[in-house]
């Protein structure tokens, strides 16, 4: 059964990305191809807000999350952890054999950047990663706030994932020195999982350059040399660059400002719904992410049972809530193609079977 889905990636594909996907490919060597990715690159890049290349990689986030790992840490890496997917960012670095310190918050905090100074300063890391928009937990950290730290730190590479927040809201990664910047193409973006994007800093490619182990897939010195021929070291998720093509078309189409506008408005609307019925925020406001609403389960709702009844009714899903906060909280996403119309759509629905499902 089909359903639309409202939950924090992989979101809603739309009917021309998908059609976009059947077009026929060609060969990874092929002048075609090295067109289709020139005409990807100059777009995507300026989403990234760089000059730096962007590598294209057929992975889950998570393949390019790890690559980084392998390729800039020598010394030690610092990983934040606020949140499931930073602290599994912890979790990996120590699988990949390095020298790893966690830096912990409360799940629904943010990255507090006056205790990343002091933990840099102790000199022990030359790397750092950070989640921008914690997706477990509906929280992004202060980003700006966080990379005048690290400007204090220039021996310290940062890696920071952007892979719930790239293309809702600007995140100008040369501006604000980000060295190893990651997203994936299941979340904002809007397009089936299975490629991943990673821009790399010429100060993270010189470590890169120094460190041992970077092994070969995700080996940052193998995609630069493929990326300087508009190639991919193997042969890569086509399809998708197909997707990624047309989504690229319609960003430009609507207007970058205007999207941001979109998702800030999509965004306003769930968690004004949310208030409206009683239900708290998971984060602290101020730290409430832009492409979702994490929210408590205050009002004690029968989660299970309410998302089983919007699945089969109105066939739509959001999300109960991730890891150790399952059940006590639930999420809604609001990216990719969404607008006020859609999110009302999926509101007025949970407000129909709601009532049934409050066992205050
Ligand atoms: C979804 C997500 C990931 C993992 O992405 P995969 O594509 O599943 O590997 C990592 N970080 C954040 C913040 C996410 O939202």
């Amino acid at each position: 059964m089909a359903y639309k889905l409202f939950i924090p990636g992989p979101v809603e594909v739309s009917e021309k990305t998908y059609k976009a996907m059947t077009t026929p490919i060609m060969g990874h060597r092929s002048k075609d191809f090295t067109k289709l990715v020139d005409e990807i690159m100059p777009r995507l890049k300026q989403l990234f807000y760089t000059n730096d290349p962007v590598f294209l990689s057929t992975s889950s986030s998570w393949g390019v999350m790890e690559g980084a790992i392998r390729n800039v840490v020598k010394k030690g890496v610092l990983n934040c952890c606020n949140g499931a997917f930073s602290d599994k960012w912890y979790d990996v670095s120590k699988r990949c054999g390095k020298a790893a310190g966690e830096l912990k918050f409360d799940w629904g905090k943010p990255v507090d950047p006056e205790a990343l100074e002091k933990e840099l300063s102790t000199n022990k890391y030359d790397a750092v990663t950070i989640i921008h928009n914690e997706t477990s937990t509906g929280t992004m950290t202060d980003i700006r706030a966080v990379s005048e730290v690290l400007k204090k730190f220039p021996d310290v590479v940062s890696i920071v994932d952007t892979v719930s927040s790239f293309s809702a809201m600007p995140i100008k990664k040369d501006e604000l020195g980000i060295d190893v910047m990651i997203t994936g193409c299941q979340k904002a973006l809007a397009i089936p999982p299975g490629l991943s994007f990673c821009s790399v800093s010429e100060k993270a490619m010189k470590r890169a350059e120094t460190v041992e182990g970077r092994g070969y897939y995700f080996d940052f010195l193998e995609f630069k040399k493929f990326y300087d021929k508009s190639q991919t070291p193997s042969t890569p998720i086509i399809s998708m660059l197909f997707a990624l093509k047309s989504k690229l078309d319609d960003i430009f189409e609507e207007g970058v400002e205007n999207r941001y506008a979109r998702h800030a408005e999509n965004n306003k609307i769930v968690r004004q719904w949310g208030y409206s019925h009683g239900f708290e925020l998971f984060p602290e406001e101020k730290y409430g992410s832009i492409t979702l609403n994490c929210f408590k389960n205050n009002l004690n709702i029968d989660l299970p049972a309410l998302l089983d009844e919007l699945k089969k009714r109105f066939a739509m899903v959001f999300n109960g809530g991730y890891g150790k906060i399952k059940g006590t909280t639930f999420r809604i996403s609001n990216m990719g193609d969404e607008t006020p119309e859609t999110m009302r759509e999926l509101l007025d629905n949970i407000d129909v079977i709601l009532p049934n499902y409050i066992n205050k």
